[in-house]
């Protein structure tokens, strides 16, 4: 399977000539050629993406809605197909991509066409002497980068808002998963979208990807990736005064109160932990346990992780497919090393896992649990972003606010407790964007999305994308 770039309309061939091999992580064999784009692919995807601006940006609103509602029909009349790529793209089961992934793509395009229509500014009067309003203007060319973890899921998540606003696109998704990215430009163009409103170049990060951060055309970028990534991208972008959004990297807490509903804390704690192979930017991955229940939630926990089925993708059965390469496999179990030099008892998982058969020689680890680690190793401040959770008992909810908040990162959290007061009090307390008590992954398009402190600047979601790509502009008339 070769795929293309798709520029003002039309699919190309890299500039250089020159493709990647893509592996799919569940055999790890190269199934497909994808296009090694460089800055000259950028620069013309740049120049189709400002050619189109002005006619984008000045089309009623409601034709922009119903482009976006055709886009997400063609999404949705061809789920299965889409759910099938994303899952052999990125070794997630395909089960998982028909019910979260591919839905939420759909819903992302919904969600942000409705926004076009609704979307409203301020005004305000100054006494009696003057009338201030706010106008918010599309902002122009925006470059929207996203990760490999969920590839149609959150590359549409920036790119619905964008195209919503009135911006055209320049987009590039992770080289390990492109081609339900490719599959949506097939999608846009039968939908209708003018030719350059969206154009998608594949390739490296420090190849394609740098050439969008460093393009003099391009001033609004949305970000998702990781940390280190993130730093590199605002020491570049920073110099040359754009607009970043940057949606980073995670280490969130998982806080169980031993007056909690058990039943349901250990059933979501583990979905919060594994779904997608525990490569999801919002997992628990540091679960602390009230001391007078940490040996009934461990138990329980332990039990319900063995319980869980692990195996080829394509396998309806399974609950954890292939982790996304052959080299983050390695980052993943040089992780499970380290645990053990730093003190850790692994009470289940640490092992690779060969399925047999087509997987013999595919991306799989176990789901992996740890105890006995200080809350300050290693394991327990940077991300692994793998099936891999550590469990950590306290005694007081200061402790464990003290330790929840002990990372550079500041996503999300979660907080099992009945007891309501003590719910609100811990949430305030928490330094991050996002927290969850008594469920997780609970989301709602609305609400603002994104972290503080290294898990990034800015908030996508609701109005909060909305004013991203646009700005805003007072307008003050003397009465
Ligand atoms: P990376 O930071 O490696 O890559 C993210 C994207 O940036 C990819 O498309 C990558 O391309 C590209 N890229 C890499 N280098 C550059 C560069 N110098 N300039 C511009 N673009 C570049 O992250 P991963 O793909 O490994 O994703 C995992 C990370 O994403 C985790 O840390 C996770 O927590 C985070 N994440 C955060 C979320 C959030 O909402 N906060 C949500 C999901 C994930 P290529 O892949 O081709 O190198």
């Amino acid at each position: 399977m070769k795929i293309l770039n798709y520029i003002n309309g039309k699919w190309e061939n890299p500039v250089s000539g020159l493709f990647i091999d893509n592996i799919e992580p569940a055999t790890g064999k190269k199934y497909g050629e994808i296009p090694d784009s460089d800055r000259a692919d950028v620069d013309h995807a740049a120049q189709a993406a400002w050619k189109a601006f002005p006619a984008w940006s000045a089309l009623p609103a409601g034709q922009r809605c119903d482009i976006m509602f055709k886009i997400a029909d063609g999404i949705e009349q061809r789920l299965d197909e889409f759910a099938a790529a994303e899952s052999r793209d990125n070794g997630k089961p395909v089960g998982l991509a028909r019910v979260m992934d591919i839905p939420r793509a759909i819903e992302n395009f919904k969600f942000f066409a409705t926004a076009a229509v609704q979307f409203s500014s301020e005004s305000h009067a100054t006494g009696q002497d003057a009338i201030n309003y706010t106008l918010r203007q599309p902002a122009g060319v925006a470059g929207c980068i996203s990760p490999w973890n969920l590839p149609l899921y959150l590359f549409t998540w920036k790119i619905a808002p964008a195209l919503a606003s009135g911006c055209t696109v320049v987009a590039k998704p992770s080289e390990l998963s492109p081609v339900t990215a490719f599959m949506l430009s097939e999608v846009c163009n039968a939908a209708g979208l003018p030719p350059g409103v969206l154009n998608i170049v594949h390739g490296l990060g420090h190849r394609a990807g740098q050439a969008i951060i460093e393009h003099p055309d391009i001033k609004t970028i949305s970000f998702t990736g990781g940390t280190v990534t993130g730093k590199k991208i605002s020491a570049t972008a920073g110099p040359l005064f754009k607009k970043l959004s940057l949606e980073l990297g995670g280490k969130n807490p998982n806080v169980i109160f031993a007056d909690a509903d058990m039943e349901k804390a250990v059933t979501t704690s583990v979905r919060s932990a594994f779904t997608n192979q525990g490569e999801i930017c919002l997992c628990g991955s540091r679960i602390f346990i009230q001391r007078n229940v940490y040996e009934s939630f461990r138990d329980a926990f332990i039990e319900k992780t063995r319980a869980l089925k692990i195996g080829d993708p394509t396998q309806e059965e399974n609950n954890l497919g292939a982790l996304i390469s052959a080299a983050h496999l390695e980052k993943v179990k040089g992780y499970v090393a380290l645990a053990l030099t730093e003190g850790g008892k692994i009470l289940t998982g640490g092992q690779q896992v060969n399925p047999g058969g087509r997987c013999s020689e595919g991306y799989f680890y176990e789901p992996t649990v740890i105890e006995g680690l200080n809350d300050n190793c290693r394991i327990n401040q940077e991300e692994i972003f793998g099936p891999v959770v550590t469990l950590i008992p306290f005694d007081t909810e200061e402790e464990v606010i003290r330790m929840a908040n002990g990372t550079n990162y500041g996503l999300s959290a979660t907080v099992w407790t009945e007891n309501i007061g003590r719910g609100h009090r811990v949430a305030a307390a928490l330094k991050c964007g996002i927290v969850w008590i008594n469920c997780w992954l609970l989301r709602d398009l609305r609400t603002p999305f994104g972290g503080t402190n290294q898990s990034g600047v800015g908030r996508e979601g609701g109005w909060e994308a909305m004013r991203f790509f646009t700005e805003a502009k007072n307008v003050c008339v003397k009465l």
